[in-house]
């Protein structure tokens, strides 16, 4: 159900005053400049982020500008990407790169940033809050679940989601967005977590419609599931780190490797 203009107001109150407290000691937290904190929000979309905590800096060292990364070699982009994964995200990440660069730097809008390569709708407003001041709240997995529960409505299409986001958006302070979303972040973290929520002690049961409510996840199913190194996933990234390996020199990538024959 919406909440009322109050109960948003307490709740952004109780959650800015948590994380104050309580944040994750992150030190990627601490840039704050666009070209970082875009580099950070693209890492972390299918990395932990204390995984990012320990790569960004690497990254950002090798290309510490946007126009350091625009202007780099591909196979350069792939190499610093090591160790993060899916490394589909930093061919993306460099085709924005040299998009924003070529036109005078990141734009600050989330409609701007969307249209730059591989810019979803969740990382354009994370850019966007966190570093322009933008006032529209990030809703990736973690913060859908923190809102959904919050305002006890279990099940809304992205839409309305982004809605019930941005009504807790409306109610704070001018650049206070992206400190919420990273501070709903850590709740999701240490607090409202998917199938083991732990209401008890969240600091905002008091104003959650879903507070010691929270219905048991069905339970797994139990299956065969393919062992990684029988999967493609698995295997390109072996092919990758080789190539990375044997850099300019190339390498032949023919016989079997793993569970995959030649
Ligand atoms: S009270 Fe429970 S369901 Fe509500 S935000 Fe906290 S952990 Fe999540």
């Amino acid at each position: 159900m919406a909440l009322t203009a109050k109960e948003i107001r307490s709740v952004n109150q109780l959650l800015l005053r948590w994380y104050v407290k309580s944040a994750r000691p992150l030190k990627i937290r601490e840039r704050s400049d666009p070209y970082s904190v875009l580099i950070v929000e693209v890492m972390a979309q299918q990395t932990q982020i204390s995984r990012v905590d320990q790569l960004a800096e690497r990254f950002l060292s090798r290309f510490p500008t946007l126009a350091a990364l625009a202007k780099a070699e591909t196979a350069d982009v792939l190499e610093a990407w090591r160790g993060l994964g899916y490394n589909r995200r930093a061919l993306s990440l460099h085709r924005a790169a040299q998009a924003a660069h070529a036109a005078g730097g990141l734009p600050a809008t989330h409609e701007e940033l969307q249209l730059l390569p591989g810019i979803g709708p969740y990382t354009a407003r994370a850019v966007a809050a966190i570093a322009f001041g933008g006032s529209e709240i990030p809703v990736d997995v973690n913060i859908a679940r923190v809102v959904q529960r919050l305002t006890g409505e279990a099940k809304l299409t992205p839409k309305p989601l982004q809605a019930a986001a941005n009504a807790f958006g409306a109610e704070l302070k001018a650049n206070e967005a992206g400190a919420w979303a990273q501070a709903a972040m850590d709740l999701a973290n240490a607090h409202c977590r998917a199938s083991t929520p732990d209401c008890d002690s969240c600091p905002l049961r008091s104003v959650c419609h879903s507070a010691g409510r929270v219905a048991a996840p069905p339970p797994r199913k139990v299956g065969a599931a393919p062992r990684f190194s029988s999967t493609r996933r698995w295997l390109r990234g072996r092919l990758l780190d080789e190539l990375r390996d044997a850099g300019a020199a190339g390498v032949k990538l023919r016989g079997a490797r793993g569970e995959h024959d030649a």
